[in-house]
């Protein structure tokens, strides 16, 4: 789970990190008053999204010179900037094309300049099983082509996630960064409220970029992004409250209220699958035959006809599906049982694209009867007799 910007600055402000003021608004008029407010200085309004990059973002569809983080000093242009940032979608390197509508902007003073921008995030190193702290002197809008181009300049500290970031380690990163005296201290403190949350929250990401040398002498989180362990999230009701479902994809929160494991993706043929190895192999032999996957969706070892009818509503709710591939192994679930589900949802759902099923396993013979019998209900399914049938027919169907 994801949250804003504003979110994460609050949790980390709150475990000891030092971050600018700001104000969160939901209209133009609250923008101004929010600037009002702030004192009248110069202010960064920034479109508060799930995604990164928003420096560097467009708003499509708009005119505008600037993106997700605009700077300003005039009183008259805070509403203004406010207006395009609320009305149109924000598009950056991690939204995709459509982009992400705004909601909410956070009102920074920033009569501080920025003098130097570093980077600090924590996330978890798989090859090594423990947290690490990743560091870099040379933070901003560029990182992610620092850590292509010049990967020896990110620095990495493995973390106890049992005793969490030592002063020790954190003051030495923070020589590491360039700090000394004062700023050194302001730096620990911040790189230790970053581990303070990650662990303490169950992240899965947590980072800092930049953290901000202003002109003030002071250091700061100017920009934070936190990702949280959805498998933990039960021990964190506080966080759950902070989810914002408007940034999420419709389909997916669907499928999770349907206890359906779904993943939308940018393909055109869908697929209904029972078992998560069985899915990804099914989107591997879709590739291998030439298409594309529209979705990951494991419907789960027990399929039910309930199950598959609303596995088919969010399959076809996604317009660019031009084909489906139902691939379903009966094993504790009679691919009988299967069948009738199917049809059942195809009834209740009406096919409006072809869909291919490949059935293999306990009770097949009779699963292929029942196929059959609803073929005329049902023009625009076919069976397939193995999965290498079953793909090149739903290939050939979704062209
Ligand atoms: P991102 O592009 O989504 O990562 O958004 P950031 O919040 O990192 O903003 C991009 C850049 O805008 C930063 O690297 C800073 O240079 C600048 N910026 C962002 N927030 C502030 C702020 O509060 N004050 C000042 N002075 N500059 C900011
Ligand atoms: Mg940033």
């Amino acid at each position: 789970m994801k949250i804003h910007e504003y979110q994460a600055k609050e949790l980390l402000a709150a475990a000891g990190a030092a971050v600018p003021k700001g104000l969160v608004v939901a209209t133009p008029e609250e923008a101004l008053q929010a600037f009002d407010q702030l004192g009248g200085k110069p202010v960064v309004i920034k479109a508060q999204i799930h995604a990164g990059g928003r420096g560097k973002g467009k708003f499509a569809g708009s005119n505008a010179d600037f993106g997700g983080v605009k700077f300003t000093t005039k009183r008259e242009d805070v509403p203004k900037i406010a207006e395009v940032m609320l009305k149109y979608p924000l598009v950056t390197k991690q939204t995709g094309e459509e982009g992400q509508k705004v909601s909410k902007l956070l009102i920074v003073d920033a009569e501080a300049k920025i003098e130097r921008e570093v980077y600090v995030g924590m996330v978890l190193d798989r090859s090594i099983g423990l947290p690490i702290v990743m560091a870099c002197a040379e933070g901003g809008v560029d990182i992610e082509e620092i850590a292509a181009k010049s990967p020896e300049k990110i620095l990495k500290v493995p973390i106890d996630p049992r005793i969490g970031l030592q002063p020790f380690q954190a003051r030495k990163l923070a020589f590491a960064l360039g700090f000394t005296g004062e700023q050194a201290a302001q730096a620990e403190s911040i790189l230790m409220a970053l581990s303070r949350v990650y662990l303490d929250k169950d992240c899965s990401l947590a980072e800092i970029n930049p953290l901000g040398v202003m002109s003030t002498g002071e250091v700061l989180a100017v920009d934070a992004k936190i990702t949280f362990d959805d498998n933990a999230l039960f021990r964190h009701p506080e966080i759950v409250q902070l989810r914002d479902e408007s940034e999420e994809n419709p389909a997916e929160i669907r499928a999770a209220k349907a206890n359906l494991s779904y993943i939308s993706l940018t393909g055109n043929i869908g697929c209904l699958v029972n078992g998560a190895g069985l899915a990804m192999s099914t989107m591997d032999i879709i590739k291998y035959h030439g298409g594309s996957p529209a979705n990951f969706l494991d419907v789960g070892g027990g399929v039910t006809a309930e199950g598959a009818i609303e596995a088919f509503r969010i399959i076809l709710s996604d317009s660019s599906v031009k084909g489906i591939l139902v691939n379903i192994f009966g094993g504790i679930a009679k691919c009988d049982l299967i069948a009738e589900a199917l049809v059942k949802a195809g009834r209740e759902v009406g096919f409006r694209v072809p869909v291919v099923v490949r059935l293999e396993g306990t009770n097949v013979e009779r699963a292929r009867e029942i196929l059959a019998a609803a073929q005329k209900e049902l023009p625009t399914m076919q069976t397939a007799t193995d999965l290498t049938d079953a793909a090149k027919k739903v290939v050939a169907a979704a062209k």
